[in-house]
């Protein structure tokens, strides 16, 4: 695909409309396809991936549940250029399943950390390259990456991709940041609401930040959008 669609999808040169923060609702379609090995897709475009917990992480979750006055705190993340780049040097995506690499060696260990800490641990990413539809190649080397990078880590991974062409959506949801309906579809799998969220030590970080080197400022007005603390990638990890 030449590079000046891949930006159109992305929305490059358009700057995001600043606004307040938004109330949740329920989206009215959850999931509408379960893909297996921890794959479900929302509302035809979102795919979800969620890593079989460890056994110490079932033991933190039931003590959670537990202590239910306890808000929970989340830290969520962007993924291209904030937690990984490609490894071949492609300027915009990885061009193969094994194409990544950290994009500071400090990623994985934070993660593990912030998992450990009794964070959710989040990542909402805009994949407009990826096609979701049955043997679509891009979707194979996505959900294969991604497991690749991911299989050893608590995160739970929310991705907006596209509908194949000449397909229409059903209920018409664009999950693609700066919307806010990826978020709303985590309070959901969680379970909980925006008060049920320690907003104070939740935060988000991403590299759209609207800076004059940046391609967009999505991943800021994501944060915003929803009330969270932004902070840069190498703001946070360096
Ligand atoms: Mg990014």
């Amino acid at each position: 695909m030449a590079s000046k669609s891949i930006l159109n999808i992305l929305g490059k040169g358009k700057p995001s409309k600043i606004q307040k923060p938004q109330s949740v609702s329920s989206p009215s379609r959850v999931l509408d396809l379960n893909l297996g090995d921890g794959w479900e897709v929302a509302s035809q475009t979102c795919l979800i991936y969620t890593p079989k917990p460890t056994r110490k992480e079932d033991e933190a979750r039931s003590e959670a549940q537990v202590s239910k006055d306890l808000k929970t705190k989340v830290a969520a993340f962007d993924l291209d250029h904030t937690l990984i780049k490609s490894k071949s040097g492609a300027k915009n995506f990885s061009i193969a399943p094994t194409d990544w690499k950290w994009l500071f060696p400090s990623v994985p260990q934070k993660l593990r950390e912030l998992a450990d800490q009794g964070f959710q641990v989040l990542i909402f990413t805009n994949q407009g390259v990826t096609v979701v539809k049955k043997d679509s190649k891009s979707m194979g080397n996505f959900t294969t990456k991604m497991q690749l990078i991911f299989c050893q880590l608590p995160v739970k991974l929310y991705a907006a991709c596209r509908l194949p062409k000449k397909t229409v959506s059903l209920d018409g949801k664009d999950f693609r940041k700066p919307s806010t309906e990826m978020w709303q579809l985590a309070l959901l799998h969680l379970g909980i609401s925006k008060d049920d969220i320690d907003m104070e030590n939740s935060f988000f970080v991403g590299d759209a930040a609207g800076r004059p080197d940046d391609f967009s400022d999505s991943d800021k007005v994501f944060a915003h959008r929803i009330g969270l603390t932004f902070h840069v990638p190498e703001e946070y990890f360096v």
